[in-house]
């Protein structure tokens, strides 16, 4: 099938994009990567009469980092939401600062998808199983949305409400998302999934990012799952269970058993419930073991 008919407008700027959206509201759709979006409306599953092009604006190109010196908190590297994620791959900055986001790009799609796929067009089209909006909710990045008004943050952990449901309004663009860095740790990081084929959508996905002090003693962990419930689930009560101790095989295995109770996967052609459930436990252990091993 081919897309119905529609205008195209390539933006110069983000305000220029902004003024679209709000002059054609839920009619217009923003096209990033198209890597979701093209096939969609391929398959007549999206069907906007405008087309607003964010490909080529530098304001959503720009990977920052934004230290604090004096606070003590934690440093932030902000990614532009046209970002695509093959940058991401190779960008020293986020090399060095997000490596649990460059290990979650390894399993999206294919080199080819990632070529062209943004950072905040993955988000925005926020399918279930995939890997960067999960690594979103795990660090508690932050979304920065840009209307014709201004700009409005809304964390990552409030934003996804459904499959393929988001917080963001129609005249709304994704602008920015301000990631987390752990500050002063000894930091180490994972991300596993089962998919039927690689290069597939995940059945289920894990991460984890975990600090250890000088003694191998986790002062931090935080790990989530993704593709057994709606939208990605973080699963802060279980960083925090886990905060304070060796991260032993023993602590990994009750915290893995702990995470499985706090999901309630459905069941469907792919995987039953059952499966999926199993799936998360296996791969929250295992990231776990080797997000420790990962430290250094
Ligand atoms: C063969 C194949 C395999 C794939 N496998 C995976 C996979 O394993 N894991 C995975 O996560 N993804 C996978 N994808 C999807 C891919 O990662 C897409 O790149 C991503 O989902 C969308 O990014 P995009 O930049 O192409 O967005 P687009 O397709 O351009 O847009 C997607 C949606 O986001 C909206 N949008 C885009 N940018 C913004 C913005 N800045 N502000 C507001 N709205 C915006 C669009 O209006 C649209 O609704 C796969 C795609 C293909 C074709």
């Amino acid at each position: 099938m081919k897309a119905a008919p529609f205008e195209y407008f390539r933006a110069s700027t983000l305000a220029e994009a902004c003024a679209q959206l709000a002059e054609h509201g839920a009619d217009a759709k923003l096209i990033a990567g198209g890597q979701s979006l093209v096939p969609m409306m391929a398959m007549r599953l999206a069907r906007p009469a405008w087309l607003i092009d964010i490909r080529r604006l530098e304001e959503l190109q720009r990977i920052e980092s934004r230290n604090d010196p004096v606070s003590s908190a934690d440093d932030v590297v902000s990614v532009g939401a046209a970002v695509r994620q093959c940058v991401i791959e190779r960008d020293p900055l986020a090399r060095a600062s997000l490596p649990l986001l460059g290990r979650a790009l390894k399993w999206v799609g294919h080199v080819q998808t990632r070529n062209r796929g943004t950072v905040g067009g993955s988000i925005v089209h926020a399918d279930p199983s995939a890997e960067i909006p999960l690594v979103t909710c795990v660090l508690d990045a932050v979304l920065e949305l840009r209307d014709a008004a201004g700009a409005t943050d809304v964390p990552a952990r409030e934003f996804f409400l459904a499959p393929m449901v988001t917080a963001i309004a129609p005249e709304q663009c994704l602008a920015e998302i301000r990631f987390p860095v752990w500050k002063g740790a000894r930091v180490g990081s994972a991300f596993e999934e089962v998919s039927i084929r690689q290069g597939d959508f995940a059945l289920v996905s894990a991460c984890a990012q975990v600090a250890l002090d000088a003694d191998g003693k986790c002062i931090r962990a935080a790990l989530g799952i993704g593709g057994a419930s709606p939208f990605p689930q973080a699963l802060p009560e279980i960083g925090e269970r886990l905060a304070g101790t060796q991260l032993d095989d023993r602590t990994i295995v009750d915290a893995a058993d702990a995470a499985a109770k706090l999901i309630d996967p459905d069941g469907d052609l792919h995987a039953t419930a059952a499966y999926r459930r199993h799936l998360a436990r296996v791969l929250v252990e295992r990231v776990l073991r080797s997000a420790r091993e990962d430290v250094r």
